[in-house]
Formats: C-alpha cells, sequence, structure tokens
C-alpha cells in the first residue's frame, strides 16, 4: 500500500499529461509530492449573516436564487453576470465577472453557496467562488494553494482529496511515537488532513504546530549532527588547568560575578578542558562583563602553560583591555604585552622575541596579531572582541597561529537566540542575559526636533556637573534630500554655543584613523567635552564619565544600532541619559522609537528589531543564509527552534537513534541530506 506514494501523479484520476505537466513545474513528480504541497492559507468559509459583516469584508452565505440572471456583454472575452438571492431576510446581488457559464446553470429557487466580498452600501456581493447546491458540512476552511499554469484551485483540491484517500490511514508515521505523545502532537494522518482539510481553526492550528516541529527537528538534526562530526574530528587542545588556582583567581576578583557571568565561565572551561577545539560564540549585551569572562578563560589556559591572544577591532579597544588585564595579571606574575600598529619598532622586536620565547603570556592587540612574523610558542585559546568587525580569514589566520587553539568570539551585538542558533548553527553560543547589581538604567527619552533647546539645556546641567555628552548625527555629507543632520554643522552650532565654557570634538568617518585615534583619546581622557560623532563611535569604548547622550534624527536607525549607542553611557556610577531626537513619518519609525523608550534590554530590542524587519533583514540580505521553512516561522516559532534544537542534540547523542527502528525515518532524512558525508549545509 505505501508504494502509493512514489506512484506517479498521473495514477491519479482526472490527472493527464497536461495537468502532470504543470505540476512538475510545480516540483510535483509523485503522490507523495503532492500531499506535501501546503496550503499558504485557508479560505474562511464559515457562513456569516450579513447584518453582520462589515463592509468589504469576504463572506460566505447560503441563499435561494430569487432572480433569472442577467448578463452584460463588455467587449472582447470580458462579461458581467448578475442576479439576486435571497439569504436569510436579505435580499442581495450578486455579480461575477467572466463567468457567463453561469447564466444556464443558474435558475431561480435553487439554492446556492456564494463567496466573495461584501459591498454593504450598495446590498452586493462581489462574487468569488459559487457552489451549486447547500453548504457542505466539511467545507468550512479551504485551502489556497500557491499554483502554476492554468490548474485550478478546485482541481487542485480534488487531486488532494483523492491522494490522501487513497493513501489513508496506511500512511507511515514519520516521527517517533515518544515525541508525539510528549509534545501532544498530532498524528501524520489527522495532521496531513488538517492542513490541507481542517475540520476547524484549532485542527488547522494542531496541524501546523506538528509540521513546524517536525521541520525544526529536521534543521537541527542536521546542524547537531554536523557539529557532532566536527567535535568528534577536530582534535583540539586540552587545556588541563588547575582548577583551585582558577578558583582562588577568580576569589581576587573585586566583584562577585553575576550568574550568567558563572554559567558562561563554567561552559568555557568545560570547552577548554575538553579534547574537541572550541568554537564558540559569547554574546552579552554592552556593559555585561564580558572582559572578565574572557580574563578567566586566559588565566586558565595560562595556567595550564598555554599562552593567550586577545584581538579587538581598534586601538583604543586593545589599550582598554591591555590596561584592565595588566592590574589583574600583573601582580600575579602573568605577563600581559600589548601590540598595535603604534608600537614601536624596537619595542615590537623585543616584544616577539619573548613572545617566540615564551616569556609573554598573553597577548593582546589589533590587526597587528595577525602579521606573519608574530610568533606564538605555544598559543592555546585566542579570543576575538567584537568579533564582527573582523573578516573570516582574520579570524583563521589568528587561529593558525597556534595547534588548533581554542577559539571565543565575543560580541555585545545581541543577536536573538533564533538567529543566534541557526545562523551560527555550527557555533556553540553562550549567553550572558544578565547585567551586574546595581547598574542605573538609561533614562531614555524621545522628543522632536524643535525640542532641540531643551536637550541642550538637559545637556548643559549635565556638564557643570562634570560630566561629558556624546551628540550623534547620522551621516556626514550634507544631504538635504534626506534632511540629515550634518555632524559638521552639529559640530560648529555647538562649538559656537558652548564657546568658551566647554570643549567640542568632532569625530567621523572621513578623519584619518590617527586623527580618529586623538580625537577618541582626548574624550576618554576628559580633555573633550562634548563629542559630536557619526556612528563611528559604536563599538566598545568605555568612558564612565559620560552621561549624557543625544542622537539626532534616531529614527534613522534600526534598533540593534540605537542600542549599540546607548551603550556607550551608563558606564560608570552616574545616572546617564539618552535623548531620541525624531520625527518619524512611519508606524515602524515610532515603534521603534518607544521601544528604546521602553527598555534597556538588547536581546529583548534585538527580538523586537527581529519582529520589525524579519529575518532576512536583520543580518543584511548577504549573511542570511538561513533556509527556506515550508512552515517554520523563525520571528514567531522560536520556542519551538529552541525545544527542537535540545531533542535533536539528546536524539544524536543516543545509541538508540542510530539503531531503532523508530528513528528510521528521521535517520533517512539526515541520510538523504548529506550531512553525513561531510557536505556543508550552512
Ligand atoms: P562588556 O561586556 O561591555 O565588554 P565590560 O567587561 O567592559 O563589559 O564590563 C563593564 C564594567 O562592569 C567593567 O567596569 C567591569 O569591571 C564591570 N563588571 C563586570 N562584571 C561585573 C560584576 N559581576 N559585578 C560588578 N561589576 C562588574
Ligand atoms: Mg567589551
Amino acid at each position: 500500500m505505501t508504494n502509493v506514494l512514489a506512484d506517479s501523479v498521473t495514477s491519479l484520476k482526472g490527472i493527464g499529461k497536461e495537468t502532470a505537466e504543470h505540476l512538475t513545474e510545480m516540483g510535483i513528480y509523485t503522490v507523495q509530492d503532492l500531499i506535501w504541497t501546503f496550503p499558504y492559507r485557508h479560505e474562511d468559509q464559515r457562513l456569516k449573516d450579513l447584518a453582520e459583516t462589515p463592509h468589504n469584508e469576504k463572506v460566505t452565505i447560503e441563499a435561494r436564487v430569487e432572480s433569472v440572471p442577467s448578463v452584460l456583454y463588455l467587449g472582447k472575452n470580458k462579461s458581467r453576470i448578475q442576479f439576486t438571492v435571497l439569504a436569510g431576510r436579505h435580499l442581495v446581488k450578486v455579480v461575477f465577472f467572466n463567468q457567463n457559464y453561469l447564466r444556464t446553470k443558474l435558475v431561480p429557487e435553487m439554492i446556492v453557496t456564494v463567496s466573495g466580498k461584501w459591498d454593504r452600501g450598495r446590498q452586493v456581493i462581489n462574487g468569488t467562488s459559487i457552489k451549486f447546491g447547500p453548504k457542505t458540512d466539511n467545507t468550512d476552511f479551504e485551502p489556497v494553494y500557491s499554483l502554476k499554469g492554468s490548474i485550478h484551485q478546485n482541481k487542485f483540491r480534488k487531486y488532494m482529496r483523492q491522494a490522501l484517500n487513497i493513501v489513508g490511514e496506511d500512511f507511515i508515521e514519520t516521527l517517533p511515537q515518544y515525541l508525539l505523545e510528549q509534545y501532544k502532537l498530532l498524528p501524520i494522518v489527522d495532521a496531513l488532513e488538517g492542513v490541507h482539510f481542517p475540520k476547524d481553526a484549532n485542527h488547522a492550528k494542531q496541524a501546523r504546530r506538528r509540521f513546524v516541529y517536525e521541520e525544526l527537528l529536521h534543521f537541527q538534526l542536521r546542524i547537531q549532527a554536523l557539529r557532532k562530526m566536527r567535535k568528534d574530528q577536530d582534535k583540539g587542545t586540552i587545556i588541563q588547568y588547575d582548577l583551585q588556582k582558577l578558583r582562588d583567581f577568580i576569589a581576587t576578583i573585586p566583584f562577585q560575578l553575576t550568574n550568567a557571568q558563572k554559567r558562561v565561565v563554567n561552559e568555557i572551561c568545560k570547552d577548554l578542558k575538553e579534547p574537541h577545539r572550541m568554537n564558540r560564540l559569547l554574546q552579552g549585551d554592552v556593559g555585561s562583563g564580558k572582559t572578565i569572562v574572557a580574563a578567566i578563560g586566559l588565566y586558565a589556559a595560562v595556567s595550564a602553560g598555554f599562552q593567550g591572544a586577545l584581538m579587538a577591532p581598534t586601538e583604543i579597544l586593545a589599550e582598554q583591555h591591555a590596561q584592565v588585564l595588566m592590574d589583574w595579571f600583573t601582580p600575579i606574575g602573568i605577563r600581559v604585552a600589548l601590540l598595535s600598529g603604534s608600537t614601536k619598532t624596537k619595542e615590537r622586536k623585543q616584544l616577539l622575541e619573548q613572545l617566540h620565547n615564551g616569556e609573554i603570556d598573553i597577548l593582546i592587540g589589533t590587526h597587528a596579531l595577525i602579521q606573519p612574523d608574530v610568533i606564538f610558542s605555544n598559543l592555546g585559546f585566542v579570543i576575538t572582541d567584537e568579533q564582527h568587525r573582523f573578516g573570516v580569514e582574520q579570524r583563521r589566520i589568528l587561529r593558525d597561529k597556534g595547534m588548533n587553539p581554542d577559539v571565543l568570539f565575543m560580541t555585545a551585538t545581541p543577536i536573538p537566540r533564533t538567529l543566534a542558533i541557526t545562523a551560527f548553527g555550527e557555533m556553540d553560543v553562550s549567553i550572558i542575559d544578565e547585567l551586574p547589581a546595581g547598574r542605573k538604567e538609561i533614562e531614555t527619552h524621545w522628543l522632536k526636533k524643535e525640542q532641540l533647546n531643551s536637550v541642550l539645556s538637559k545637556m548643559d546641567l549635565e556638564l557643570k556637573k562634570g560630566r561629558q555628552a556624546y551628540v550623534i548625527c547620522p551621516l556626514i555629507e550634507e544631504s538635504e534630500k534626506l534632511d540629515v543632520q550634518n555632524a559638521v554643522e552639529v559640530f560648529e552650532q555647538l562649538a559656537t554655543i558652548f564657546h568658551g565654557r566647554y570643549k567640542v570634538g568632532l569625530m567621523h568617518g572621513r578623519l584619518h584613523p590617527d586623527e580618529k585615534e586623538s580625537v577618541m583619546r582626548a574624550f576618554t581622557e576628559g580633555k573633550i567635552d562634548v563629542l559630536v560623532s557619526t556612528t563611528v563611535v559604536e563599538v566598545g569604548v568605555n568612558v564612565p564619565n559620560a552621561s549624557f547622550m543625544a542622537i539626532y534624527d534616531a529614527d534613522r536607525f534600526g534598533l540593534a544600532q540605537l542600542h549599540q549607542l546607548r551603550g556607550r553611557v551608563g558606564r560608570g556610577e552616574h545616572q546617564s541619559y539618552c535623548i531620541l531626537l525624531a520625527d518619524p513619518k512611519s508606524d515602524e519609525g515610532k515603534e521603534r522609537m518607544i521601544s528604546m523608550t521602553e527598555t534597556n534590554d538588547g536581546f529583548r530590542l534585538a527580538e523586537k528589531d527581529l519582529e520589525l524587519r524579519g529575518p532576512g533583514d536583520f543580518f543584511g540580505k548577504k549573511q542570511s543564509g538561513l533556509p527556506d521553512f515550508k512552515m517554520a516561522d523563525l520571528v514567531h516559532d522560536y520556542r519551538t527552534l529552541e525545544v527542537a534544537r535540545q531533542d535533536a542534540e539528546k536524539l544524536i547523542y543516543d545509541d538508540a537513534f542510530w539503531q531503532h527502528e523508530d528513528y528510521r525515518y528521521l535517520r533517512e532524512m539526515l541520510e538523504e541530506s548529506g550531512v553525513l558525508n561531510g557536505e556543508r549545509i550552512d
């Protein structure tokens, strides 16, 4: 019986050569293919009372034909047919276009079921479909498929009905029984029925739920199988650190780690100790304390006799990291060095020698770390900060400076978990989703551009207290068309206003890298009070004394970027403020401004951003590379994705999965995907 599925669709009644060709265009060759072609929506055919149906709404009625139809010919092949029906107590007109065959079919007193758009004012139904006879019980929701060629929905529904009837109860269940029970999922036959011809709204919903889970489970099985194979194959470095020493080091940290920090430290240390190579992404919102987590990992590596490296995207960031790590490590005899583009030749030469001899334990730096003459004696652990700022190639070069060192990528861009575990499926993901206690929320306000003066006086108040401020402008070039504030103009304006009282600095992408560094340094050292800048200031800079930020034309930024920008303030003990100056025109723009004022939580904003923009846009087109799902929707089904991920991981490591009959279908799917032959899926 089951081989019916493999039969050509031409084995179904009514499908001849021509129809089969159209079906082929849709990728449908066999009965199985047909059945797995899901409708993209259902037409609600439940009978409605016209008295309660709003104007322009779709409606289905059962009615009695009251008049002989009249046809109006409107030129070549165009016609309009009109007749009167009685629906309940409503006498209404029904109009169809180009269906003049109805003229011979419709006779007074005949019962018909008509669907169409209700024109309440004129008491007319603009018909879209008609059936002769009363409505049958089981057609409350009609499937609507995405079809090619001249196949009509009604025909296609008939083929589908026929196929489902023939295959019937013999359909072999594709999910293991225990999963069906655990999640109360519909069995395959009922689910297929519910996907195509649901009895009611709940049936359709439950059917969808099953297939969303199944689809995501398949996807996650592929990812988890791939990861397991990499773990089995990749012979990495075993970093056998001394747990007691590590504990002692942690005890010297001047604050309590947050629970989230403890959790990710454990995840990282577990990876270090194991023989496979660590390939981990550490996500943590700005200020969540990633540096100390990195430091603990580096300490573990060093205490086990390895060297560590930390690469940051800018000199300032590298310097900040070096400063912090030297403060912690130098007193306990761990040798930390900084290598950057501005390291003097003589110093550099000496440093490289020491590195090569193993006299330096931890090297921190910029791209300078990946130059060919930078040679480690025993590099075991590599960390990249703000990983998205480096290319794949740069990260690879650094990694190759060790013998399969463990690798940790850090990022402050909160990526919604859904996307992180799909787009970065091959990486392990650690998340710090908690800020250290006692942090003051950044107070965020959204003001109209005409309220600029009150923003400036608020800024003045902060500056008087000795604080510093950022003013962010979207673009550097004058562009009247876009009505964007020009950073230079704003700078000049503020320089005039604050003349003689505060020092105003300017930072933008057109400055030479050296100039950028020196402006940034002046701000860091408090020599500049107000920094007018474009978004180049976005990444990682830590100026705890800055407590005020104004963002011009804030609606021109995405949520993720606004959040990153805002993260430049609120880094010290002072209450900080962020003012969004914007007159957004779109609802979406308004929603973004409101979201910013409502939460400081980067992950929640990222989820919101994903919801507003969709997964494709979130990463930009090129990077997205997400699979096309038939049923699942990453924005709405992310909980299911997470559940599927856990289930898939368990299955992959369970011997039963690779042997038992229950899992045969899932195994076959995995084999067919090519993952097991080492073909990449991403
Ligand atoms: P980010 O994750 O943005 O890189 P940092 O590592 O720079 O954050 O940490 C921000 C600040 O918070 C630093 O001054 C750091 O010392 C401090 N910090 C980190 N963890 C904690 C903690 N658990 N309790 C208190 N302060 C912490
Ligand atoms: Mg950081």
